[in-house]
């Protein structure tokens, strides 16, 4: 890449886009072009069409998403189908016909299959029934990989494929039905504390693993693996570490300062057990992620007081 080098950010406005624009922009490249889903409906065809024949990008980070947790996976299971296969298809396809230098398919790790051996490689995937709370969103995201895998094979397109690991960070989405498991418990446990309350409610058993990566971080490795990388194969990209869903609750609690009980709710799902990545692809380029895991809670709730408490309206 160049530094002026044209570079399209699908999803700029979501928490992995924008952490991408930001070290773009670090990193000195100044010629990044963007639309809101406002200005431009990725799900539709023709629009796609038309902004990549009128813009002509050079590279592209396909990070435009429809992203939830757990209960927003299973809820609206048609749309998190649908609008993800639509996205990705066209900005593939439109990527292909004008012939962009490189694009990067941004995955997830729920494409493994639930029962696979930890820590995930990424050979393990298809070789196994997936998780069924987020089986269309993982279906979508297969999908994905497998149209970069088929237009580098038959038409020799150089487009790649990431597989990052539960994120967290700045312009997350704080809502408590559709986000993750971090940003839920922030807001959580922030508002028990603020109220005075005496429990927290957390969703499930508390004992599946999470592996968590900050979305800055995440969005270094995008950016060496789009200037060093040119493999078919996925790459996974995470910290290599994980802790349980209750000793997450734990941490939440202490960087809010909440004082009260924590009370599991196993009416909730639990979903995949545990989804550790091998990260072993990843290390072996020099990488490393940079903010553990208690800096980056602090960081993200610095963040979340900033712009979605009361004091911030
Ligand atoms: P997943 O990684 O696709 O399962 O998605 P999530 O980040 O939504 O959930 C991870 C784990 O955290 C699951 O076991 C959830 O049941 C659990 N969890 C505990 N409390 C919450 C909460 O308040 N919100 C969410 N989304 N998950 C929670």
């Amino acid at each position: 890449m160049h530094k002026d080098s044209k570079i399209y950010v699908a999803g700029h406005r979501g928490m992995v886009g924008s952490a991408i624009c930001r070290k773009l922009q670090a990193n000195g490249f100044n010629n990044i072009i963007a639309r809101t889903s406002a200005e431009l409906d990725l799900r539709n065809q023709q629009a796609v069409l038309d902004f990549f024949a009128a813009e002509k990008p050079d590279y592209v980070f396909l990070a435009a998403a429809r992203v939830g947790g757990i209960h927003a996976n299973n809820t609206y299971r048609a749309d998190f189908l649908y609008d993800n296969l639509m996205i990705e298809a066209n900005i593939i396809h439109a990527a292909y016909l004008q012939q962009v230098t490189k694009l990067m398919f941004l995955g997830s790790s729920c494409i493994y299959p639930k029962m696979a051996p930890q820590p995930l490689k990424e050979e393990y995937l298809l070789a196994g029934p997936l998780e069924p709370t987020n089986e269309p969103y993982a279906i979508a995201k297969i999908a994905g990989i497998k149209l970069c895998e088929a237009y580098r094979d038959q038409y020799g397109c150089n487009f790649i494929s990431v597989m990052p690991t539960n994120l967290y960070g700045y312009n997350d989405n704080y809502d408590l039905n559709n986000s993750h498991v971090l940003p839920a418990l922030i807001r959580k446990f922030h508002e028990a504390k603020e109220n005075g309350a005496a429990e927290v409610v957390v969703w499930g058993t508390g004992s599946p693993k999470r592996e968590f990566l900050f979305a800055d971080d995440l969005a270094d490795a995008c950016l060496y693996l789009m200037e060093h990388y040119n493999e078919r194969e996925l790459v996974n990209i995470g910290t290599g570490e994980d802790i349980s869903i209750r000793e997450l609750a734990l941490l939440v609690k202490e960087v809010t300062g909440f004082k009260g009980e924590l009370v599991f709710d196993t009416t909730k799902p639990d979903g995949t057990p545990r989804k550790l990545m091998d990260v072993s692809k990843l290390h072996n380029t020099g990488y490393r992620h940079k903010i553990e895991l208690h800096e980056g809670i602090a960081l993200a709730y610095a963040d979340f007081k900033e712009k979605h408490t009361a004091k911030a309206l």
